[in-house]
């Protein structure tokens, strides 16, 4: 008997094994697989569930979220943007690790001192840093915001962070982080799928779904990553039973976003929760392109969103919805946060002003 992805609990992290035991227990007095009763059990507040997570209340999930190079030059902001909407859920305690050596930090540069990371120097290119050396596995779960063209990380970096992950560890893909790092195999084996940085058929197939429903991966050779113009398109969900997928709509609109298309990658023990289709008109593709995706590593658990290009993107309701769940479940294997009334529909795109806590400063 396989237990499903989303319910097998950590090996460093034994407080979930309740609800495994609850699956268990439902296969045998029901027959069946009970997977979805199970883990809605996880969100309903009854006072029972509510001891269940205790644990986790009492102390909060510890996340690191890692930048300093990405071409996106909203990164200074939107760190901060990512790190407010974590805290502000009462479940994480966040801290950021930035390379000291910068690269396109200047148009945010006012919200690069709030980061509580010292004094970075700007670089007109990103420049390799053999101290980079974020203690990943003193975190329940790390969130890349660098981007495409980041120097490669210190070797020593790159196998703390495969050691850290292959034996549990959580780690979130945001936007332009699946760009990164093109010739490292172990960090294209977490995030499934990459684009763009010369990746071609070498580096694994493109993954998506048809107009007719089916999940394609094709090994034909061709370049890697496009996208058309930012504009508001639908996402669809292609797993509803996920616990962070569960409850959205089957169909909900991005804001003003790019539709990642054409990546490829190892796409070993990927999952896509949910796919983008671009009707701006000027599509690179007729494709549904995987926007929500979930990546088993070893013992560890991924959470890749390639939504998030600017700061009207990720003040989304979708992608906030979407990253704190990713993030909570990416560290947990559950999801406790509910779908706020405010969530986007097939028909309505909404999005939630972002203003800074004083709290930073
Ligand atoms: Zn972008």
């Amino acid at each position: 008997m396989k237990i499903p992805l989303f319910l097998k609990y950590k090996n460093n992290n034994m407080k979930f094994l309740p609800f495994v035991v609850i699956y268990l227990l439902s296969i045998n007095l029901s027959g069946q697989s009970g997977i979805k009763s199970v883990w809605l059990d996880e969100l309903d507040t009854s006072k029972e569930t509510q001891d269940l997570n205790e644990p986790k209340r009492k102390a909060p999930l510890k996340a690191l979220i890692v930048d300093g190079q990405n071409n996106h030059e909203v990164w200074p902001k939107s760190t901060l943007m990512m790190k407010q909407y974590l805290e502000e859920t009462g479940l994480f305690q966040v801290d950021v690790y930035r390379s000291k050596f910068t690269w396109k930090g200047d148009r945010e540069k006012k919200y690069l001192p709030l980061a509580g990371v010292g004094k970075t120097t700007d670089l007109e290119i990103p420049q390799h840093e053999p101290d980079f050396v974020p203690t990943c596995k003193s975190y329940d779960v790390v969130i890349s915001n660098f981007g495409w063209k980041a120097a490669n990380w210190p070797v020593n970096t790159q196998k703390a962070l495969e050691k850290y992950m292959s034996s549990g560890g959580g780690f979130v893909s945001v936007h332009a982080a699946d760009n990164s790092f093109p010739d490292w195999l172990e960090y294209n084996k977490m995030i499934g799928l990459g684009g763009w940085g010369d990746r071609t058929e070498k580096d694994g197939p493109y993954v998506y779904y048809n107009n007719e429903g089916e999940l394609i991966r094709d090994p034909s050779p061709g370049k890697c990553g496009a996208h058309g113009p930012s504009h508001i398109f639908p996402v669809t969900l292609r797993i509803k039973d996920h616990p962070i997928t569960h409850g959205m709509p089957e169909v909900w609109l991005t804001t003003k976003d790019e539709c990642y298309a054409q990546l490829r990658g190892p796409a070993e023990s990927l999952t896509i929760l949910a796919t983008g289709k671009d009707v701006s008109g000027k599509a690179p593709t007729d494709r549904h392109e995987p926007m929500l995706m979930v990546v088993d590593y070893g013992k560890g658990w991924i959470f890749h969103t390639t939504l998030g290009h600017d700061d009207y993107s990720i003040e989304n309701v979708g992608f906030i919805l979407s990253f704190l769940r990713g993030v909570e479940w990416a560290a947990t294997g559950m999801v406790t946060i509910p779908i706020p009334h405010d969530f986007p529909t097939a028909e309505n795109s909404t999005s939630r002003v972002f203003k800074l806590k004083i709290d930073h400063q």
